[in-house]
């Protein structure tokens, strides 16, 4: 069964003018209503619905579900992993070990 929610192959553009758009979307909330989706989904596997655990992986606290294998990442840290050579080595490693 085909995803309904894939959609693939994305400009650079695209990318940016949905990333803007949902900032807005969020701004134009009432501040009681974003405080209650973040309670309802903060540490929760966007995936499976499980917690999410915090693991050190260098200078990155990486958000990791042991249920389904999930890696998430925050906004900047996948430019912080990504700035050292051998990086996806190494992630590799240290999460399917
Ligand atoms: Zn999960």
């Amino acid at each position: 069964m085909a995803n309904q929610n894939l959609t693939p192959n994305l400009s650079r553009q695209e990318i940016a003018k949905r990333r803007r758009e949902a900032r807005e979307r969020h701004s134009a909330m009432a501040a009681k209503e974003r405080d209650e989706l973040k309670k309802l989904h903060w540490m929760c596997c966007p995936k499976c619905g499980s917690s999410l655990t915090e693991v050190q992986f260098r200078a990155v606290k990486v958000d990791k579900c042991f249920t389904c294998g999930g890696v998430y990442l925050d906004d900047g840290e996948l430019e912080l992993l990504t700035s050292k050579p051998g990086w996806f080595e190494s992630m590799m490693r240290f999460f399917r070990g």
